[in-house]
């Protein structure tokens, strides 16, 4: 076959059409050898009723696929029947109803891409979605060809689990000290879904008996090192399949449900029906080895992959542009699940913390694209912040225009319209209007239209009619896809607060309904590019609290005084606005000392606005707020959010004068901060729950605020912390203080703690990841020199994606003052890494490529150094499609 001349090309989503073809049964034997593996598949097949076009020849999917031999209906298909494209194979002259059987001979050994059939360590496992089936059989692998799958594993008895979906049906020995299970799933699936495992594997197991009093056995495979870090996921998992019956009637429906924990692997986690795949940070956990930050995550994974039982399996995907489909009602559904577990406003900040950087920057970057995005080059490209959480939070709004009784009768009528089949965006927004009766035609715009509304808002009182009037223009940048767009449908949350509180809202000409239940919290819709909203009856000029609880995805502005925001930060009773009025009050501190230091000015003598110290000592000293309220209150706008928000990032004057703003605060409050930190019970048992962790969290932002006063008794008292703590969140946080603390004596000491780590915990790669991790995230200086030692020791693996991530996409998208280091040295480095891994393993190499398409946010010294380095991975020979795609885009 010859190299690839053309440049890849895009599919587009107005070029769908329905398969030629289906697949009634698909039949798979897999037998595993040392260095290969045989798989035969015999597929029946049926021309498609409702395919448009007529039907004389069959074409598959196959990628790095050996065919070994082709029958149909027994027969061997002579080579002049059949061809090969890039990445299919054609059969000519095909009947309307036959038996397809292929043998192929793939090498998951040599499969370093970790799609399709690879091994990791010591056992062989699959990754199919996006389109990794092509590469173990040839297939229509595409999402709306269903099937129900049979599969039978065999290996020899070193392998001693065999897994695939479904049920176990058969199983037994087999010559030459080789044995073989089947597994049936009776549930017609895409082969995306597919999953096979073999592998030498312990487990934990569980049961859990459905609302309709069926039991389930769950259980957790797992290398057997790791059979003491289970159990947070198997009590995550029978809460989500409670949680799943009580708020959206969805009941588990096979015998079994499994988890499999692999340590390499491309993403978090993988929905394969009834037998689903994790990378290890998603599922073990034990508070030796494990920060809160992972308790959470294993737990709103665990939801995330099991909601797509029904959210992606009973009901999946038309095409890969409806992505967001399942992805964005999936994590609206498993952030909902955790807030239930946790706290509503403390998941929602953290929630909007990371869409507002990450996913902003993405609509304002190259990549921006709509939720439901027109074409792709690679589609694993398109598993982005956007698909997932601004998809999420489409949901969200869509649940809230509706109100929870609708939105559930919507969803209830949506599972019953379309059990069993692969749909569109278009059929989840019909059931939900149908079921409620509410028109969602404009709110459709969202699926459409890529970019971060921005919302500006101005006000007047009228002290005599007593009216208060809103005003509300919104806009929305253009996009790659749309240069002028339509107005959006956008529920905005709001409350007016006066003197003593919330005040009664009346909004004039409301529909009736407006005035129903709790009269001081209202959504007002917004619908045209400019909207006054006038409320009466309001008795003194309020301050107005908008877009409670972050009701859309939007960029909204309205010119807060200092005091308006201090009022609200103490008075809103929305825990949310209260948080955001924190970010506001001290960004707006904080750009001040950025001014200035930009102006020249000696940042150092600048003064500090005390009624940001003021407000946060009133926090302080609220007791009717949570802890983790307080601690995220207390900790200033992240250099990536402030980043974001800038038109041309300064990084040394946003990375000097936040920490400025930070110093000024640890010196007026230390007393409150010691005090926190020294009534704390460091010896306390470790708990994951909500309170617990809210505690440890809070005294760790008091350490963090100590430690820039850089004297020798909290230093000391960090090294304790280190050496004491029962737990990896007080061990972090501790060490994580050391390394970034610039005294000598904390330099010392975070030498010593370093090694110290590294002796007791290399064993466990999970902890090793977080060692890669602080080091490559220390804002002092010399820190590239270190991560590149690291890449050379042996904690590392430059082919596993968790070390890669942990080490490298740390370095470049967690440590804005070292990545871009003027030299461009931060450029060079990634770029390196990009060109190595583009060969090895694409869809990394792709992602890693993030911070580099920023180019244009930086200043014009910065473009030039970064924009060489994008031409030089674009040079590069070999291009894979999934780097093509990102760098070209940045390029254009
Ligand atoms: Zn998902």
């Amino acid at each position: 076959m010859s190299a690839i001349e053309q440049q890849p090309q895009a599919i587009y989503l107005r070029d769908y059409k329905a398969p030629a073809y289906l697949i009634k049964k698909t039949d798979l034997h897999v037998d595993i050898y040392d260095g290969y593996t045989i798989v035969t598949a015999n597929l029946l097949l049926a021309s498609n009723p409702s395919a448009t076009f007529p039907v004389s020849q069959l074409t598959l999917h196959g990628t790095d696929l050996e065919l070994v031999s082709l029958a149909i209906d027994g027969k061997a298909v002579p080579e002049s029947e059949y061809e090969f494209g890039e990445e299919t194979l054609t059969i000519k002259n095909t009947p309307a109803h036959f038996l397809l059987t292929s043998v192929t001979k793939i090498y998951p050994e040599k499969n370093t891409s970790l799609e399709g059939l690879y091994k990791s360590r010591t056992m062989y496992c699959t990754q199919c979605e996006a389109e990794g089936f092509r590469k173990i059989t040839y297939y229509l692998d595409r999402p709306d060809v269903m099937s129900e799958f049979t599969t039978t594993v065999v290996a020899d008895k070193k392998f001693p689990v065999l897994l695939s979906n479904g049920n176990l049906i058969e199983k037994g020995d087999l010559d030459n000290n080789r044995h073989f299970a089947t597994w049936n799933d009776p549930f017609k699936k895409p082969a995306y879904l597919f999953a096979l495992v073999a592998g030498d594997l312990a487990h934990i197991e569980d049961s859990f008996t459905t609302s309709t009093k069926r039991e389930v056995t769950l259980k957790i495979y797992v290398e057997p090192k790791d059979l003491d870090k289970c159990n947070h996921a198997m009590t995550s998992l029978k809460n989500s399949m409670r949680w799943d019956e009580e708020v959206y009637g969805r009941e588990y429906d096979l015998d079994i449900f499994m988890i499999v924990a692999v340590d390499d692997f491309n993403m978090g986690a993988m929905e394969n029906k009834g037998l689903n795949i994790f990378n290890t940070s998603c599922v073990l956990a034990k508070p030796e080895t494990t920060t809160d930050g992972g308790f959470q995550r294993v737990e709103g994974v665990v939801a995330h992959e099991y909601f797509h039982n029904w959210t992606g399996n009973r009901v999946t995907c038309r095409d890969w542009f409806q992505l967001s489909l399942k992805e964005g009602f999936t994590v609206y559904r498993d952030s909902e699940f955790s807030a239930d577990m946790g706290s509503h406003t403390v998941k929602r900040v953290e929630d909007v913390s990371m869409l507002r950087t990450l996913q902003f920057a993405e609509d304002a970057g190259p990549m921006a694209h709509p939720i439901r995005p027109e074409s792709y080059i690679e589609i694993s490209n398109f598993y982005t912040m956007t698909i997932y959480e601004k998809g999420a939070e489409i949901v969200r709004m869509l649940a809230n225009l509706l109100g929870k009784e609708n939105f559930r009768k919507g969803t209830d009528l949506y599972f019953e319209r379309h059990d069993g089949q692969a749909v569109t965006t278009e059929d989840f927004v019909a059931a939900l209007a149908d079921a409620s009766g509410k028109n969602l035609t404009q709110f459709k715009r969202w699926y459409s239209q890529a970019g971060t509304p921005r919302l500006q808002v101005t006000d007047e009182y009228d002290e005599d009619t007593q009216e208060y009037s809103l005003h509300i223009k919104q806009s929305c940048p253009p996009t790659p896809e749309c240069q002028q767009k339509l107005p959006f449908h956008i529920p905005i949350a709001i409350g007016l607060l006066g003197s003593a509180g919330d005040l009664p809202l009346y909004l004039k000409d409301a529909e009736p309904d407006f005035e129903t239940g709790d009269n001081t919290h209202k959504v007002i819709e917004l619908t045209q590019a400019q909207q006054t909203f006038v409320f009466e009856r309001v008795q003194e000029k309020p301050v107005p609290s908008l877009l409670r609880g972050f009701s859309a995805p939007v960029k909204l502005h309205y010119d807060y005084s200092r005091e308006d925001l201090m009022l609200l930060m103490s008075r809103d009773s929305d825990g949310f606005n209260r948080w955001d009025a924190s970010q506001q009050l001290a960004l707006q501190v904080i750009n001040e000392v950025i001014a200035a230091y930009q102006r020249g000015k000696d940042i150092n003598v600048f003064p500090i606005d005390l009624r940001l110290i003021n407000a946060y000592r009133s926090v302080l000293e609220d007791e009717s707020l949570d802890k983790a309220m307080v601690a995220y209150m207390l900790s200033l706008p992240s250099e990536a959010y402030i980043s974001e928000l800038a038109d041309i990032v300064d990084v040394e004057a946003i990375h000097y004068s936040r920490t400025l703003v930070r110093k000024t605060i640890a010196r007026e409050l230390s007393s409150h901060f010691e005090l926190i930190y020294n009534e704390y019970d460091h010896e306390q048992t470790y708990a994951a729950t909500a309170d617990a962790i809210a505690a440890r969290s809070l005294k760790n932002v008091a350490l963090s605020y100590l430690m820039l006063l850089g004297d020798e008794k909290i230093i000391r008292a960090c090294e304790q912390q280190y050496l004491t703590a029962n737990n990896m969140t007080d061990v972090m946080a501790a060490l994580t203080q050391l390394v970034n603390t610039e005294a000598s004596l904390a330099q010392d000491l975070s030498g010593n703690a370093l090694a110290d780590f590294y002796e007791r915990w290399q064993d466990e790669s999970l902890v090793v990841n977080q060692w890669l991790t602080v080091q490559a995230t220390s804002s002092l200086p010399n820190t590239l020199a270190k991560v590149k030692a690291l890449e050379v020791h042996n904690a590392y693996d430059s082919k596993n994606p968790n070390k890669i991530r942990a080490l490298v996409s740390s370095f470049c998208n967690n440590n804005a003052i070292n990545f871009h280091d003027k030299a461009g040295d931060g450029y060079k480095f990634l770029a390196d890494k990009i060109i190595v891994l583009n060969t090895q393993n694409p869809q990394i190499a792709s992602r890693l490529l993030t911070p580099l398409t920023k180019w244009k946010k930086y200043s014009p010294e910065r473009q030039t150094l970064i924009k060489a380095q994008l031409e030089r991975i674009m040079a590069e020979p070999n291009l894979s499609k999934d780097v093509f795609e990102v760098v070209s885009k940045s390029l254009a």
